[in-house]
């Protein structure tokens, strides 16, 4: 067992912001993702109003569960509220990742859930991606009515807005923003093409493991 090393996860955190602009799921200042410390009520995020592509690990923000600032140069996200919400709410959720990829948008706004097109998203998903009416995401409010919508699921799409993913770890809630994604620009070809593609529920997959 490593001993818990905070700039590592500094590091990790910024590696994965990166990641999502490489992958093409943020644009802008657009986006933010968050971690929770070893530490009782603490939690690692990314700082508000600040390029990726011009952030260093020292930006990140540390808060405690009331999003004020423990250690950090900079204000945290604006979403910092909507990510305490879900950790308060889900003890299981030790990674918040939000994104705002434009095919997963596209069934936000459509208002339509993102349905099982792809096997790998709904290992991660643990089931078809809701829709959360549009609201203004920057209040504790919208937090808890999110968490009301995610249930035990593992991605919510904020409509007119983006994604949200959670994951035990950073690795995984950032595989499930890219499942989603992906699942969904698939899901979106196919009904181009017929209007009832096949798609998968996660119930009946009889999938045991817990991921
Ligand atoms: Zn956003």
């Amino acid at each position: 067992m490593t001993e818990f090393d905070l700039q590592q996860t500094k590091q990790d955190v910024l590696d994965y912001c990166l990641r999502s602009m490489e992958y093409g799921l943020n644009f802008n200042t657009q986006g933010n993702i968050s971690v929770r410390l070893p530490q009782p009520d603490r939690f690692l995020i990314t700082p508000t109003d600040l390029e990726y592509d011009r952030m260093d690990a020292d930006d990140m923000v540390v808060v405690d569960g009331d999003g004020a600032v423990v250690d950090g140069r900079h204000e945290p996200s604006s979403e910092v509220t909507v990510h305490l919400a879900a950790y308060r709410r889900r003890p299981d959720v030790n990674a918040i990742v939000h994104t705002e990829p434009v095919f997963a948008n596209v069934f936000g706004v459509l208002g339509e859930p993102i349905l099982g097109a792809l096997v790998n998203m709904v290992i991660y998903t643990k089931g078809d991606v809701p829709i959360m009416p549009f609201a203004l995401s920057n209040r504790t409010e919208f937090g808890d009515a999110m968490c009301d919508v995610m249930g035990t699921l593992n991605a919510v799409v904020w409509a007119n807005h983006g994604l949200l993913t959670v994951g035990p770890d950073l690795r995984t809630a950032f595989k499930t923003s890219v499942a989603v994604e992906s699942a969904a620009k698939v899901l979106l070809h196919a009904r181009s093409v017929t209007s009832s593609p096949i798609v998968l529920d996660y119930a009946s997959l009889g999938i045991t493991s817990a991921l």
